[in-house]
């Protein structure tokens, strides 16, 4: 890549961050370290610190009384030099433009970072969905396709689930898409159910990647499996199935939790009889509150598992739960990012001066958008993969990103975080160099 000094108008990263900083921010910040640090030609760093485009729509959905609300939509597309641009839409409250352009990146860097050939974008709708009837989150999933049909599409971008939507409105969105266009066009989204197009293994996808982040860097820090203690935040599809699948590789879980807080037990928990958050939704909260007196089990907070004395931490429920404000008592010597940004920059630099291994979210849960990959495959191809081919062919990819970042690592002598962010950017870099800036 060209070798230039960096504009003095980008901004210089620093360790200096709030707890409550936003995805855009961190995302930017990380952005600006790594960059000072390779050999990227500035106006490529410059143009990746700001997305394609954002899409802001108005939804409005007519309710079940009667009455009709608006609600806001985004799609934020970050690059798509590698692909067409690829990532989840989100259903919250809380969802803000910037928290889209904040995932998009993510999601370029993630796609890279696998050598998939996608770019990143993210989007969803200001709404509770605890707040919707069946019925009213099909239509507003139905119309909110509508809105950004013109920017989507199998070669232009291809939304999944994410917080607050499922396979479900994955259906719902493909088929208002497909019925628009005249035919069924199964590519437009992944994350469908198996029956319409969906892939086998794409629900597990992310925690399976995981727990295979977990084995790999705790086979490369000597950390046998059958010796190592995890705690996990977070009992949903990430979490959950991280965890029974490091419990079936021998692997002790000490403490799982769900929104309310969490059960701790230094032997070890069989997380197989703890429901998933899909299969019942605060499951840990109901097995904390049946514990009886005398039981090796007790319950934690969600604050205390964080900084319980184990082998490996798994964040996987929500972003900045590790900042500057509980860095210094993290105290497990791994920490595998099963959730979206869950280190705000400032807690990164902490844990990386106290020799804290940090795997990155973009490494660790990108087996869901790899699974994506392969639904996407089977989708053009009108062929559907056996769950053991799924398993295996992820297995492979997880592989070798893995062993790409180790290589880097051990090179440069960098974070796994700074290593997959160049090894990404280097893709991303040397593919826009190639194509060039159009006109
Ligand atoms: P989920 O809704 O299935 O489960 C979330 C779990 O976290 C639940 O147990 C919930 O009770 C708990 N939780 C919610 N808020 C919490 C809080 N403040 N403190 C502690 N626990 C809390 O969600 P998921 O799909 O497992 O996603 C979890 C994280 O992983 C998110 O950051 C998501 O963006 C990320 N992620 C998900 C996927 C995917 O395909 N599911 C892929 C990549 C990344």
């Amino acid at each position: 890549m060209a070798s230039q000094h960096r504009s003095t108008t980008t901004r210089e990263a620093t360790a200096e961050s709030t707890p409550s900083e936003t995805a855009l921010e961190t995302a930017r910040r990380q952005l600006d370290r790594v960059a000072a640090q390779l050999d990227v030609d500035d106006a490529v760093i410059e143009r990746l610190s700001h997305p394609r485009a954002v899409h802001e729509v108005t939804v409005p959905l007519e309710r079940d009384d009667g009455s009709v609300e608006v609600f806001t939509g985004y799609r934020a597309q970050h690059d798509s030099v590698r692909g067409p641009y690829k990532g989840g839409l989100r259903y919250h409250p809380d969802v803000t433009r910037d928290e889209c352009v904040g995932l998009s990146m993510w999601m370029t860097w993630k796609c890279a970072v696998m050598d998939l050939p996608f770019g990143g974008a993210k989007g969803g709708i200001v709404v509770d969905p605890k707040s919707l009837s069946d019925g009213e989150k099909e239509r507003l999933t139905r119309r909110f396709a509508q809105e950004i049909r013109d920017v989507i599409g199998p070669n232009a971008d291809i939304p999944a689930p994410d917080m607050g939507t499922d396979p479900q409105t994955m259906a719902w969105l493909m088929d208002a898409y497909s019925m628009q266009e005249g035919e069924t066009i199964p590519g437009v989204v992944t994350g469908k159910p198996p029956v319409i197009g969906g892939s086998y293994g794409r629900e597990e996808a992310p925690g399976r990647s995981v727990a295979i982040v977990t084995r790999e860097s705790c086979n490369y820090y000597d950390y046998p499996l059958a010796e190592t203690t995890v705690a996990v935040q977070g009992f949903g599809s990430v979490g959950a199935n991280a965890a029974r699948l490091l419990e079936e590789w021998g692997a002790t879980i000490v403490a799982v939790s769900d929104v309310n807080g969490g059960v701790y037990d230094p032997d070890g928990i069989d997380v197989s009889a703890i429901p998933s958050h899909d299969e019942e939704p605060e499951a840990v909260t109901r097995f904390a509150t049946e514990l009886d007196e005398g039981d090796d089990v007790s319950r934690i907070s969600n604050d205390d598992l964080l900084e319980l004395d184990v082998d490996v931490l798994v964040p996987a429920a929500v972003g900045n739960v590790i900042t500057a404000d509980n860095a210094d008592a993290i105290a497990a010597d791994i920490v595998v990012e099963g959730a979206n940004g869950p280190t705000t920059f400032a807690a990164d630099t902490i844990l990386e001066e106290r020799g804290v291994h940090v795997i990155p979210d973009i490494l660790a849960n990108a087996g869901g958008v790899t699974v994506s990959y392969f639904e996407w495959l089977q989708d053009i191809n009108r062929r559907q993969w056996s769950l053991e081919r799924v398993n295996e062919e992820l297995e492979a990819e997880m592989k070798t990103a893995w062993n790409a970042l180790k290589n880097h690592v051990e090179r440069r002598d960098v974070t796994w975080r700074d290593a997959a962010y160049a090894v990404a950017l280097d893709r991303i870099g040397d593919s826009h160099e190639m194509r060039g800036l159009w006109p």
